[in-house]
């Protein structure tokens, strides 16, 4: 999976990652995959679409 890593400044590759719910406005949740940056091992985020 890739995500965004604000330390690479860039796509990275997610490594150890899984699934996790965010909090989000309006008392709702969001899919969201949870890891760390395959090259500085930096926590990163990648909100994940809602299904439909
Ligand atoms: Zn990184």
């Amino acid at each position: 999976m890739e995500g965004y890593c604000v330390k690479c400044k860039g796509k990275c590759e997610i490594v150890n990652g899984k699934p996790v719910l965010m909090k989000a406005k309006g008392d709702k949740q969001r899919n969201a995959y949870k890891g760390e940056c395959a090259k500085c091992k930096t926590t990163v985020f990648r909100i994940l679409p809602s299904k439909k």
